[in-house]
């Protein structure tokens, strides 16, 4: 069965709430509070398609709720449809450039109401969709280079911010370039998909990050782990990746092979981020050569480990 979308109504009024459950139940999850405050807490968490807001109501009224909703992160790209008995055009224009997607006068017509609430969460969805989309690399089915450029320094200032490690660790195919002209280009995507899907089986932290930064590049983002704990879990995936015994034709050896470079530390505010990945960029680039098929990590102490 389809998973049904999620609907949040926010009105003062428990009859005027009810309608609209009864409403719109059939097709949607629709849940209902009575109060803006309660409507901001559930609008951060809930992962809702929509909101259906009341302007009047007691302490925060719609209006402050709707301006909260655009000034957050999580909120800001729900749509939300102001629902009132406030005709006045001044009230639907200030609605409006607030940010609501629509707004509907009582009394209402019950299909008209379905009609439009339908219509903004196919467009969430579509929307959303197509931002997810953006995301992924299509090759491989992993997050590609523009999901990791808007990632990659949120992850930083939060470990700036909560004084923990971070590891960035920069991976790249052996001799890739002989593995395409020995087996073709085609068998080559293969083997990128292949190792994208085995380092993502072994990034299994809800904190872990890998993406396809280009090419036969991949990229992993570890917080919370010790230097020692990173370097290893890159170990298990070099090794893992070897295990696959993918046949290969170079001077590394008889299977396909990963060189990884990493670095942990745990950043102060002036660290720049763009320095640590060089430094990473440099570990891998002493990975390839000390011999390839290797892992070459920097402590933030500048030691060298392998
Ligand atoms: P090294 O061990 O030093 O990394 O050698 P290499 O041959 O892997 O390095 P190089 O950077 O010279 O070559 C990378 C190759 O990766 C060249 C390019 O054709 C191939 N490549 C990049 N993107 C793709 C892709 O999407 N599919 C395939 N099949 N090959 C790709
Ligand atoms: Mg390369
Ligand atoms: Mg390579």
């Amino acid at each position: 069965m389809e998973k049904r979308e999620k609907i949040l109504v926010i009105d003062d009024s428990s009859v005027q709430a009810d309608m609209l459950r009864s409403i719109l139940e059939g097709d949607y999850d629709v849940t209902v509070v009575h109060t803006a405050e309660a409507g901001l807490h559930h609008a951060r968490v809930g992962n809702f398609s929509l909101v259906l807001l009341d302007v009047i109501m007691p302490g925060m009224d719609g209006f402050d709720l709707l301006r909260k909703m655009q000034e957050e992160v999580v909120t800001e790209h729900v749509p939300v449809i102001l629902i009132t008995s406030l005709r006045d055009a001044e009230y639907e224009e200030r609605g409006l450039v607030l940010g609501a997607v629509d707004y509907i006068t009582k009394p209402y017509h019950p299909p008209i109401v379905r009609a439009r609430v339908n219509t903004h969460v196919k467009l969430y969805r579509y929307r959303t969709q197509v931002e997810q989309q953006s995301m992924v690399d299509p090759m491989t089915g992993v997050p590609n280079r523009r999901s990791y450029d808007l990632n990659c320094y949120n992850k930083w200032q939060e470990a700036v911010r909560f004084q923990q490690p971070i590891s960035l660790c920069m991976f790249d195919i052996d001799k890739f370039k002989v593995y395409n002209d020995t087996f073709g280009h085609p068998a080559g995507d293969r083997v990128i998909c292949e190792v994208a899907r085995t380092a993502t089986g072994c990034l299994r932290r809800s904190t872990d990050y890998f993406a396809r930064y280009g090419g036969e590049e991949f990229v992993a983002i570890i917080v919370g782990s010790e230097a020692k704990a990173a370097c290893e879990q890159m170990k298990k995936i070099r090794q893992t990746v070897e295990d696959l015994h993918i046949p290969h034709a170079s001077s590394v050896g008889p299977w396909v092979t990963v060189s990884i470079g990493g670095v942990t530390v745990v950043p102060s505010p002036d660290d720049s981020y763009d320095t640590y990945l060089k430094i990473a960029d440099t570990m891998l680039y002493d990975a390839k050569r000390f011999g390839r098929n290797r892992v070459v990590w920097s402590t933030a102490r500048m030691e060298e480990l392998q």
